[in-house]
């Protein structure tokens, strides 16, 4: 699922290609996407508003319109957005640049939903398990969602001091990586990123999150910071399916330390990295260096 850095790094991407761009019509095939309107007001209301501005809220994308309209997508487990152009063939969406990461990565294909611009591009959805949430709501009422009002502060608000994590993980007995994943105390960090901030940290994931004591939580706030950052200066990770808006892969993926290398090397103490179950998920950590 695209975290923190991977939405970062679509919404900073998107914003100097869609800012001031008129939506002049929509299309889509998987209707469910759609929470709020219906998905028939969807297509009626969206046409002709005007793109004001783009934002990342945890892993949202808000998208600012005019009439004081909001769009929210959350890609949820497989959603990428793409900017483009696609041709329909064969009831198929097909990128018009056909060189491109857009056509020639199988990943790309999964084309679902499509707002398309008065610069004659396309902002699109590609989405395998059909996952994604689209809602299309007033800027007062945006606030009032449960999943916007409950949302925890966010990762990388100058706000989110060692102090506010103190406060956040002194009242929790669940396991340490249970809370960093818990969008409603900490915003933006999902499996990948807290197994490597937790290695990083050199923490244990099943650890009680009250039983860190303070430089362990020490590490663990500078551990938060230093992998988001490097993830979005490495454009992200794309092990599995997130893409950036031009279909290519983001590089973190090549660097990461733990997630995904069950029965590789430590990279800092050669021990073997373990998988373990941790409710419907898995954690990936080395049982040696990580306490
Ligand atoms: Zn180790």
């Amino acid at each position: 699922m695209p975290e923190l850095p991977e939405v970062e790094i679509t919404v900073n991407s998107l914003k100097p290609k869609i800012l001031n761009q008129k939506i002049t019509g929509v299309w889509f095939d998987v209707p469910n996407f759609i929470k709020i309107p219906s998905p028939k007001e969807f297509e009626k209301e969206i046409k002709n508003l005007e793109i004001k501005d783009i934002k990342r809220l945890g892993k949202n994308i808000l998208i600012f319109l005019s009439q004081n309209k909001v769009l929210l997508i959350h890609q949820k487990l497989t959603g990428h957005l793409l900017y483009g152009k696609w041709q329909k063939k064969k009831n198929r969406w097909i990128s018009s640049e056909t060189t491109s990461f857009l056509a020639k990565d199988p990943q790309n294909r999964f084309i679902h939903f499509i707002l398309f611009l008065k610069n004659k591009k396309m902002l699109v959805l590609s989405d395998q398990r059909k996952f994604a949430k689209i809602i299309l709501i007033s800027k007062e009422k945006l606030f009032q969602l449960k999943e916007i009002k409950e949302l925890g502060i966010d990762a990388l608000d100058p706000n989110f001091t060692f102090e506010k994590l103190k406060e956040i993980v002194k009242k929790a007995k669940t396991p340490i990586k249970k809370i960093l994943m818990d969008q409603t105390k900490i915003a933006g960090i999902g499996n990948i990123y807290s197994d490597e901030i937790l290695w990083e940290a050199k923490i244990n994931p099943k650890r009680p999150a009250n039983s860190l004591k303070e430089n362990e939580l020490k590490n663990l706030y500078q551990a938060i910071e230093k992998i988001l950052r490097k993830a979005i200066n490495t454009q992200g990770s794309s092990i599995i399916d997130w893409r950036k808006i031009n279909g290519s892969k983001g590089d973190y993926g090549e660097i990461r330390k733990v997630y995904r290398r069950e029965g590789k090397k430590c990279f800092r103490c050669g021990s073997i990295i373990k998988k373990i179950k941790f409710g419907n998920r898995s954690s990936y950590y080395c049982p040696k260096c990580q306490k």
